[in-house]
This record gives structure tokens, sequence and C-alpha cells, in this order.
């Protein structure tokens, strides 16, 4: 889950992290009224869950608060990257001097936080990485003892911050490392941390990603979800507890399990098909959860065949031919149905579904088989 850039400087401040004042503001006069007690000179920043918003003209300076009122109503009728800005943040204008990279996120390979720091920050700093990577300071982070002072200090001196500045720049990385653990963040980002012309240091971006699977120990942030930028068949899915992941191919896949659901698709592509999404309705699902599935499978307009890839064990197979026929009569599907059902009262099922116009099938390789000659041949 990705945070805002107002959300995540909230985060910040409570961490000790300076920012510059500010409000979030969604109609155009508020932003006015907010530039109006900031002194007039600020920055309208559109709060959209995507990166380079400064280029795409979502941020923009403004003298005056008619100013401010005039660029917030257009930066609030802006799509940037296909998403609607619905929210400004209004805050006062800083006199930058340096733009300084500085972020901590988990580097897989090692299997270690691992914090990183560049003197070349601002809005370029993916380019900074590809043409000059030694620009780029890492230092690797232990889980358990933490962010040390001398690792602060290491990248302070990396990236040439001036000795005055050591010790607001150790707070500032400390404060990121605490927020990064605290919350079970994959990344927290600041893009630019910048020296003002005052010499000061200041979060002038912020940016933070939550892991999802630790959301349910952290309620005050998984209210703060913004859906706007997820796919609405992603947020239906997870009403009902199903694990669903949209993806590009044709064969709609339900299955129950993780590992029976990867191997379906692993199965799909061995025979030149390609999953529609990953699917697992979870041991045990009834028949309401299976309806649900279905309808979210069969709305999604490129999928051209549907399989059923379901091994009875908690799972049963009557409940979950019920929630088929449950799910068949509220949409009527218009692409074939494959289905495989094996297992704990199979039978049953099966016989629950004789009148369904499906097309049954024994293993998963015949189920895959079909699956993708019915994808060619149907709608
Ligand atoms: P992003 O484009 O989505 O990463 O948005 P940022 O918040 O990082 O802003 C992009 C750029 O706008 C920054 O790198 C700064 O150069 C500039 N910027 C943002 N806020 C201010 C400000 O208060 N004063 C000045 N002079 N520039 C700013
Ligand atoms: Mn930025």
């Amino acid at each position: 889950m990705k945070l805002h850039e107002y959300q995540s400087k909230q985060i910040f401040s409570k961490h000790q992290i300076p920012v510059p004042k500010g409000r979030v503001a969604v109609t155009a006069s508020e932003a006015k009224h907010i530039a109006e007690e900031l002194g007039g000179r600020v920055v309208i920043k559109s709060q959209v869950l995507v990166g380079g918003r400064g280029k795409a003209g979502g941020i923009r300076l403004a003298k005056s608060p008619q100013e401010a009122e005039d660029l917030a109503a257009h930066i609030l009728s802006m799509e940037i990257k296909g998403l609607p800005v619905r929210k400004v943040l209004v805050e006062e204008a800083v006199n930058i001097e340096t733009e300084i990279y500085l972020s901590i996120t988990n580097d897989r390979s090692t299997r270690k936080p691992v914090i990183i720091g560049s003197a070349s920050g601002g809005i370029d700093i993916e380019e900074v990485a590809q043409q000059t990577p030694e620009k780029i300071i890492k230092v690797h982070i232990h889980p358990l003892l933490g962010l040390r002072d001398y690792q602060s200090r290491d990248i302070a001196t990396g990236i040439d911050i001036s000795r005055q500045l050591w010790r607001d720049f150790g707070q500032i990385a400390q404060g990121l490392w605490q927020i990064y653990k605290e919350n079970d963040a994959t990344l927290v980002e600041i893009n630019p941390l910048v020296i003002t012309s005052e010499g000061r240091l200041l979060a002038v971006d912020g940016k933070m990603m939550v892991d999802d699977n630790a959301l349910f120990r952290h309620t005050s942030l998984a209210e703060m979800r913004d859906l706007d930028i997820e796919e609405s068949s992603e947020v239906e899915a997870r009403k009902y507890g199903l694990s669903y992941i949209k993806l590009d191919g044709e064969i709609g896949c339900m299955v129950n399990g993780a590992g029976l659901a990867m191997a379906t698709m692993d199965i799909i592509k061995l025979f030149g098909g390609e999953p529609a999404n990953f699917l697992d309705i979870g041991g045990g699902a009834g028949s309401e959860k299976v309806a649900a599935a279905l309808r979210i499978i069969l709305s999604d307009p490129t999928v051209k065949a549907v399989m059923f890839n379901i091994f009875g064990g908690i799972t049963r197979g009557d409940e979950v031919a019920r929630g088929i026929l449950t799910a068949l009569d509220e949409v009527k599907p218009n692409v074939p149905m494959v289905i495989r059902l094996v297992g704990t009262k199979a039978e049953e099922g099966l016989q629950i579904l004789a009148n369904a116009e499906m097309i049954t099938a024994t293993t998963l390789v015949d189920a895959a088989q079909k699956a993708i000659a019915a994808a060619k041949g149907g709608q």
C-alpha cells in the first residue's frame, strides 16, 4: 500500500523529521485560505500516488493567495498518469539550495534493510542511478541492531553534507529508520531532502509504502488506503477475503489454494495460454465466496474462457458447485467454462452442475488444454 505525500509527512513530523508547514485542500477556495494563513507564497502539490508529479505539471509555485486559488483549481481538475487529482497539499514555499535523496528500503538480495543517499536528489534520481551509480551511497542496516550513528555519518560524508548539518541529518536518518521499522514499511523516501538557503534540512517530498501483509496490525495506516489507484476488481475481491491479482491473459482462473493456483497458471502457460488472473478462493470456501469470485472473473472483458481447478480437501465440491450456480443466476457468461473438480464431494458437485453448460475435465492438463482451445474457439 502506498501513502500519499501528506500522509507520509504527517508520520515524518511525529518522528522529528522537519517538513514545510502546510495543509491539504480539496477545493480551490480552501487552498486560498491556507495560502493566506501561510503568508502567500506557497507550493500547490497534487496528491496522487504516482511519481513525477512535478514533470507532469502537478506541482506549482504560487506567489499570492489568489494565484494559489487559480492554480489549485487547475490542478484539481487534472488527471496525472490516469489518476484524478482529488486533493492538493498547500505548503509554504521553500528556497532550495541543494536537493538530496534519502530512503530506506528492503534489499532482497542481502535480506537486509538498506539506507540509500545521494547528493543528486530531485526529480531525476532514476537517471542518476542508471548513468552515475557511483553517486548513490548505500549502507546496509542490521535488522536487530538498527541504524547506527556511524552509518548515518557514512552517508552524510558520502554525499558531502557539511559537518554542521551532521547532527540534524543523523536525526532525520534515525527518524526514517524508526518509521520504516514501526510501520512495517517496504519503502520510506525523502526526495528531495533539501538544504534551504537558510541552511536548514527540510523534507520537501515524502513517500511511503507499507507491506500489505502487515496492515492488520496497523489499523490507522490501513484506513489511509486510497482505492483510486487500485484495480477495482482487486478491491472487490479483498472484501470477500479472496486473494485475487488481475493479470493480462485471457483465461480466468478459479482455484482453491495458492500453490495450486500457481501450478494452474504454470500449466496454462506451458500449453501456450495466458492466465487472466491469480485467484485463490481459499480452503473451505463457501458458495457465497465462490459466487463473488466468479462475478469478478466474468466482469473482466479480457477473459475469453474460465477454468475452474478445484481440488476438494476441506473445500467441498458441492459447495463450490452451488456457488457457481448462484453466480450464474446473476451473470450470464458469454465465455466457455471448463471445470476440473476432484476430491471431497466432487461427484455431488458435478451432478449439481449437470445442466450448467460447462465443459468438464479430469486432469489439470486436460482442463488447461480444453480451456485454451475454448478461449481460441470462443467469442
Ligand atoms: P515529485 O515530482 O512527485 O517527486 O514531487 P516533489 O515534491 O519532489 O517536487 C518536485 C520538485 O519540485 C522538487 O524536486 C523541487 O525541485 C520542486 N519543489 C517542490 N517544492 C518546492 C518548494 O517549496 N520550493 C521550490 N523552489 N521548489 C520546490
Ligand atoms: Mn519527489
